[in-house]
Order: C-alpha cells, then structure tokens, then sequence
C-alpha cells in the first residue's frame, strides 16, 4: 500500500484564500483585523516564525503589528506593553512568541494577555474553555491538525486516535479537540509503555514528540491516518517525528514535512485572529474556522 499525502500547504493556501475574502468582507464595515506579534530576543528561529507570520498577516488584508525587544527586557516591561496591546482597539489579536529568555516567567507573561485576544489560545482561561467545551481560543497547531483530519476522514466519531506527545501547546489541546469530535483517545509521553503496540491500536495518529523520523512503519495499523507535528533540523533537513518512508508503505494517508502541519499553524493563527476580531465587534463567528 502507498499512502495518501495529506497536502497541508494547498489546503493552508485555500484557508488564507477564504480568510482574505473574509477579511474584506469586514472591510465594507470599517473593521480592519489586527495582529500584534511580540518577539523578545533573537532566537533565529522565532526571528523566521515572527517574519512570516508578519508577511502573510499583511496578505490577508489584515494590520500587522511587530514589536521586536531586546534580550534583556525586563519582564515589566513586557507586562506594560501587553497591557498596551489589551486596551488597543486596532489590535484584536496578541501573540508572544515562544520560549521567552529564561528569566522571564512564561505563565505570568500569557496570562496577561486579554483572553479574547489570546489568539495562541495558550491562556489558562482559554485552555480552561476548551476543556469543558466552551467558546475558547483555540491554540494554532493542533486546530490546523483537525481541519486536516476533518477534511481527509470525515466525521471522526468513535475512531481511536493516539496523541503522541503532552504539551500544552500541541498534546493536551489536540487530545481535547479529538475527545470533543468524540473519538477515543489516547495521550502517549515519554513514560508510556510500549509505545509502538499503542500506536497499532490508532486509527489516528498524531506525533508531536520532537524526534527525528521516531514514529516507524510497524508501528501503524494499514490504513491509519498519520498527523506530523514534528519540526526537526537535521543534517537531511528538515524532518518531522515520523519516519515517512516506512510509514508511507502502510498508512492510509500522513501529512508530509515540509507541507504540512507547518503550513496549517500560521493558516490558524490568521483564522484565530479573525474570529478574535468578529467577536468583539459582535459577529458571528467566521464559517468553519473554530472548532
Ligand atoms: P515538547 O518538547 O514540549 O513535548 C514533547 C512531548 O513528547 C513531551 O510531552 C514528551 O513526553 C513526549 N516525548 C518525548 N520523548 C518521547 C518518547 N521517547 N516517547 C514518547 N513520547 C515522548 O514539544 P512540543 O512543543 O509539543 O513540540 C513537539 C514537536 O512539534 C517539535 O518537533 C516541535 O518543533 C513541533 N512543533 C511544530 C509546530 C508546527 O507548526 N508544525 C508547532 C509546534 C510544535
């Protein structure tokens, strides 16, 4: 068997497409979308993530906003500018990038932004609505996973999906979205006992470890649905936690790396910020970007 390729970058492309229809729709009402992006230091990294998501901000028809502040920025100091960007009505969205320098306090950081501009979906009020299944901001990467998932399978109802990874930024909220589409889940770590005959059990996989090409061919069902969250800069390039060539030979489809989930995260954070600007100017939320 030869997998399906689940292609992440066409479908991100469509959802921009559709989100800058949107985007001008709102135009005709005077209601321009606001992005403000906060970069602390000069991770190369989070340098590429914030430059892009600026560019593609812009191409939407949304106002980007890029705040760029030295290493040693005392964490006060990014509070008083996070309350700035709270009470700035052209900015209906906040986003600070991750990691922070280490004196920093991440929690404290997040939770100061105004949970409706949280378009990370990182605040503990915000993880807390997803949890018991209210309107919550919904984190980027693992509402692009479900989209994907949606598209290619369908209702996802009583399939068994294995999660494997337990962040709060990827894990956990992707093991919510898949409890509240009702399928049966499974969160694996790193202390999960053999990990490869639970992975067998899935009809849903969705790797988010961190591990270059770690999730093997034998360890799929034939036919499973394979999700790569995985972002890892080899001396091969980049790769995700899923070693796609043996996979490929027994999955039934899998989101390839580049292309795929990565393109989707930035597609999200876009769609967040949209949703985030039609609530709090009292609008519907837009079609089928929330989950
Ligand atoms: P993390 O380091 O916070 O979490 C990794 C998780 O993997 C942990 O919960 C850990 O328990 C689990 N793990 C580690 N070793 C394991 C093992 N041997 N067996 C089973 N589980 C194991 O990472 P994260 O922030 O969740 O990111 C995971 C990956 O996804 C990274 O490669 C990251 O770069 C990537 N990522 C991609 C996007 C995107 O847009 N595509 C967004 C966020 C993260």
């Amino acid at each position: 068997m030869t997998a399906q390729i689940i292609d992440g970058k066409a479908f991100a492309a469509i959802l921009r497409t559709r989100i800058a229809a949107e985007v001008g729709r709102m135009a005709e009402k005077g209601i321009t979308p606001g992005l403000a992006v906060v970069l602390v230091g000069e991770d190369p990294a989070s340098q590429v993530y914030v430059r892009s998501k600026g560019r593609m901000t812009k191409e939407v028809g949304m106002a980007s906003f890029e705040h760029k502040l030295p290493v040693e920025t005392a964490q006060d100091d990014l509070l008083a500018l996070i309350a700035t960007l709270n009470a700035d009505p052209a900015v209906n969205g906040i986003l600070v990038q991750l990691p922070l320098p280490d004196h920093m306090d991440e929690a404290a950081v997040i939770n100061a932004i105004t949970p409706e501009k949280d378009v990370d979906g990182f605040h503990i009020l915000n993880v807390g609505r997803l949890a018991t299944g209210q309107k919550a901001m919904v984190p980027c990467t693992p509402l692009g996973c479900l989209m994907l998932l949606r598209d290619h399978l369908g209702s996802l109802a009583g399939k068994n999906a294995v999660v494997i990874g337990r962040s709060n930024i990827v894990g956990k909220p992707m093991a919510q979205l898949l409890l509240r589409d009702s399928a049966t889940v499974t969160v694996a770590h790193s202390r999960t006992a053999d990990l490869p005959a639970v992975c067998r059990q899935a009809d849903i996989i969705v790797a988010a470890v961190g591990r270059a090409k770690f999730v093997q061919g034998d360890w799929v069902k034939p036919g499973a649905t394979v999700i790569d969250v995985g972002i890892n800069r080899t001396e091969d390039g980049l790769v995700g936690d899923v070693d796609q060539a043996s996979v490929a030979q027994v999955a039934g489809a899998f989101t390839p790396v580049p292309g795929g989930v990565g393109p989707m995260t930035i597609a999200c954070l876009l769609a967040n910020t949209l949703t985030a600007t039609a609530r709090s100017n009292g609008l519907p939320d837009p079609e089928g970007l929330t989950p």
